[in-house]
């Protein structure tokens, strides 16, 4: 495939790009303009148990390839994703309607991640300890689990498989991909640049499809650890399912995420980062910031900050003037329309209202301007549902403390970021906050793949997060060895205990 799409999109099965027989298609849209880019299949009963039964028999040799082999692969597709990272992007950008900077961001942040899985073998190391007793040795290994399942949101279709296939792939599990049936072409690519990288025939399979594919996934006895991202509700179900089938779980899922504008921070950087961080992508990023917290004497700024985000538009992918992109699907476009006319209702000032956005040339397209509400309250049904477009909250509070308390009462914890001038209130704010990703003076501190993506609360179920270190214990189960060698003439008594002697 090259940026010119096909008619289908065809699954990835035992490492043969196969046409679905299933008769369920779902139509993948431009969301700038409704038109059909591609049809994507909801695989059939008889094409999942394939892909799983491909990824259990290939298991079993792929485990046993040698660890610098397997990081090599890793290397070669870093390199061809990096060689295909624009192509990437425009695919990405035409079927998320992200703008093409935008989705460049998406590609690169995935590369990330891959990189860091070449470095597979000493994050894959086991622990020693010499002479636990007498003469005895101990010493543990990490080793995969076997079929590991990844199921994946619309909003970052590049970076999110790659929070998942590269790290799982390089402990020596096979993968069964199940993407967002919302823009299958982008995981497509990935995956045609991952067999071009090397990996074996089976050791990555790609499926599509809805509820029904996912809960096969679930129920198969073969599948050994679920990871999923997307909506909290999905997410339950998801965790619900798989812990029930005693499988391992991690479920990335919904999100609030406040920033705290102290008064002695820096009045134009704080505007700046706020309409990046509210508006960017739409508002449909898991770590974007929608509810601004004014503490003091912020709240001066209230008004410049809205005629800030009135200068920014919405825009087709590649239009350089365009600020960020249409909402993914009509659907998503009204939702976000009912609560805008909600928090009118609820009693909320409309400060900037972006609803009946028109972006000329693409009358059809699932556009909502930049939207802020001041005078908002934590009943309001604005404040107690992720929104995921363009709409900003602002509420305003007296100190820190107050903030605080407002952010810890809300369920999700994903991340949170706080503007100051002050050292003392941001180690403050860091130490006390129930959220699991902070930025000081860093609007969307999404971590770097050497750390974890760490959300709390609500906004996560589950024990490992993804990548980093956590996601290869989350990828691999433990095995403690404890080891004696006698000299051939060692004469030793029986030992009656558990004690080791
Ligand atoms: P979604 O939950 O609708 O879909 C996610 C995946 O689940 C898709 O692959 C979809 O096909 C599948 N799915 C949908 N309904 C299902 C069902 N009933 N049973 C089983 N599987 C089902 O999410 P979305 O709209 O694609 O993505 C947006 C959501 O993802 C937002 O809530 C956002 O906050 C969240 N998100 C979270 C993170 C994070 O790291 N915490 C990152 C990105 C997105």
């Amino acid at each position: 495939m090259s940026t010119s799409f096909p008619t289908h999109v065809p699954l990835f099965i035992n490492g043969e790009w196969v046409e679905s027989q299933t008769s369920q298609w779902i139509p993948v849209t431009d969301p700038a303009t409704q038109n059909v880019l591609t049809q994507v299949p909801c695989a059939t009963a008889q094409e999942m148990a394939s892909a799983i039964e491909s990824a259990a028999t290939t298991f079993e040799t792929w485990k046993d390839v040698p660890v610098p082999a397997r990081a090599r692969i890793m290397l070669k597709y870093q390199g061809l994703l990096k060689d295909h990272h624009d192509e990437i992007a425009t695919i990405l950008a035409k079927e998320t309607g992200k703008t093409f900077e935008d989705a460049k961001g998406d590609v690169w942040r995935g590369i990330e991640v891959v990189e860091h899985a070449c470095n597979i073998a000493s994050m894959q190391m086991g622990e020693t300890v010499e002479n636990v007793a007498n003469q005895i040795d101990c010493y543990s290994y990490t080793q995969p689990l076997g079929v590991c399942v990844g199921i994946t949101p619309f909003n970052f279709p590049a970076m999110i498989p790659l929070w998942m296939f590269p790290l799982a792939i390089a402990c020596g599990n096979t993968f069964i991909l199940k993407p967002s049936e919302q823009d299958p072409l982008t995981p497509t690519r990935l995956v045609e640049l991952f067999e071009e990288a090397g990996a074996p025939k089976g050791v990555l399979q790609l499926v599509h499809g809805g509820a029904e594919q996912v809960d096969t996934l679930l129920n198969h006895p073969e599948t050994r650890a679920i990871s999923f991202v997307g909506s909290t509700h999905v997410g339950h179900h998801i965790y619900r399912t798989a812990t029930d089938n005693l499988k391992r779980v991690q479920c990335m899922m919904g999100a609030k995420n406040h920033m705290v504008v102290m008064p002695d921070a820096n009045k134009q950087q704080v505007i700046n980062n706020l309409v990046g961080a509210g508006f960017g992508a739409a508002g449909q990023r898991c770590m974007a910031i929608s509810v601004a917290v004014m503490v003091g004497e912020s709240k001066q700024w209230i008004d410049e900050l809205k005629q800030a985000a009135g200068t920014i538009r919405p825009g087709a992918w590649d239009d350089p003037e365009a600020a960020y992109g249409p909402q993914i699907n009509p659907a998503a476009r009204e939702r976000v329309l009912s609560f805008i006319e909600q928090g009118k209702k609820e009693g909320a000032t409309c400060l900037l209202d972006g609803s009946d956005c028109v972006v000329e040339g693409f009358p059809n397209g699932n556009w909502v301007g930049p939207t802020i509400f001041s005078d908002v309250t934590t009943e309001m049904e604005i404040y107690r549902n992720e929104i995921f477009g363009p709409v900003l909250l602002i509420m305003t509070v007296d100190t820190l403390e107050e903030a605080m308390a407002l952010i810890n009462d809300n369920p999700n914890g994903n991340g949170t970021s706080i503007f100051t001038a002050s050292g003392y209130a941001a180690r403050k704010y860091q130490h006390g906050i129930q959220v699991g990703q902070i930025g000081i003076n860093v609007p969307v501190p999404v971590p770097l793949p050497f750390f974890s993506f760490t959300g709390w609360r609500a906004s996560f179920a589950g024990d490992q997060h993804a990548y980093g270190k956590q996601a290869v214990r989350f990828y691999t189960e433990t095995k403690t060895i404890t080891a004696r060698w006698f000299e051939d003439d060692h004469q030793s008594d029986m030992n009656m205990t558990i004690s080791l002697k």
